[in-house]
């Protein structure tokens, strides 16, 4: 039964989560985690796919229909591809999409197009091997390459987009090899900018390598035409105007799109994230755990969204980076 859309303060109506179904990671990449990792979850903090099931169902009928499965790294939770038939099952869910860095993709793919994922982002940061494993701090860019090529062969899974986060003194050297992967295959490639939620707290505007800044080097060598931003959508994306091929910039800290933002956020250990600088969140395993009706549970959310931030404060005085960091989060 559809509810009354999910709304927050500002008037914005919520259409997209994202959902963390782990913490853990098979990475340690330079602007996220610390090389020895995180202090993981226990398992029974974490959500079960039931109780995940439960949250997506009652928020996709209150209009929330785009449903993003994120991490850590999605991959490596157990039975994911089973989690992801139970969501892609649900009557509200028109789209749901994963966000992976590809390592367990050549495994999963077909279990991952079968169960009904749409869309697929893949996190790479570098073509170079060398340089891959410099800021992943694993040598697996091959098996990310072949996992990709695996899921190019199942026509379900296209548009696959390919996102690599920029980092001044590094993502340089990465442009134009990108341009080149954008022009001869159907992935869309698209640069997003360095955000302070690393586990390092290493992040400065200095180290931001703006999306400005990027598109002015693919420019130098392939003309650009714009193909504008769809609404809510976090990417500006053009295609060339001398051949094949899209390539898109997601600029939170020099271009934010906060304005017609409609993304909210589960934690893996179920809290309710409005906004992804939020230094607030709800916590919705507890009620669920202790019996709550999802009428309950609804005005739970309904509260907490509606005090939903109006925007980011990156680069201001006074920006309080977030405890938690982007594995925690799951972008
Ligand atoms: S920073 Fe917060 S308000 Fe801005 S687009 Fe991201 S989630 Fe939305």
């Amino acid at each position: 039964m559809a509810l009354d859309p999910l709304r927050d303060g500002h008037g914005r109506s919520i259409g997209d989560l994202r959902v963390s179904v782990t913490d853990r990671c098979n990475f340690r990449c330079q602007y996220c985690m610390p090389a020895e990792g995180l202090r993981w979850l226990e398992r029974e903090q974490i959500l079960t796919f039931e109780e995940i099931t439960r949250l997506v169902a009652l928020l996709s009928s209150m209009g929330v229909h785009d449903v993003r499965l994120t991490g850590g790294e999605p991959l490596v939770r157990r039975g994911f591809p089973r989690l992801a038939a139970m969501l892609a099952d649900l009557p509200d869910v028109r789209e749901l999409s994963v966000t992976t860095n590809g390592f367990l993709l050549e495994r999963d793919a077909e279990a991952l197009v079968r169960a009904g994922i749409d869309r697929f982002n893949v996190s790479v940061d570098s073509l170079q091997r060398d340089r891959f494993y410099q800021l992943t701090r694993r040598d697996a860019l091959p098996q990310v390459l072949r996992g990709l090529e695996r899921l190019a062969s199942f026509p379900e899974a296209h548009p696959i987009k390919i996102n690599a986060v920029a980092i001044r003194g590094f993502t340089e050297e990465e442009v134009l090899p990108f341009v080149q992967l954008a022009r001869r295959t159907p992935y869309e490639v698209r640069f997003i900018e360095f955000m302070p939620l690393d586990g390092d707290r290493a992040w400065s505007e200095e180290s931001v390598l703006t999306g400005a800044e990027i598109r002015a080097l693919v420019q130098a060598v392939h003309p650009l035409e714009p193909c504008g931003r769809e609404p809510h959508a976090t990417a500006r994306v053009y295609r060339f105007a001398d051949g094949p091929g899209k390539i898109g910039f997601i600029n939170p800290v020099s271009e934010p799109f906060c304005a017609d933002c409609n993304r909210i956020r589960l934690t893996a250990e179920g809290r309710l994230r409005t906004c992804l600088f939020s230094l607030h969140e709800t916590d919705l395993r507890s009620p669920l755990r202790a019996g709550a009706s999802d009428a309950e549970l609804e005005r739970i959310i309904r509260q907490a969204v509606w005090r939903k931030e109006l925007k980011h404060h990156v680069g201001e005085p006074g920006f309080i980076q977030p405890a938690r960091t982007m594995s925690a989060i799951g972008g």
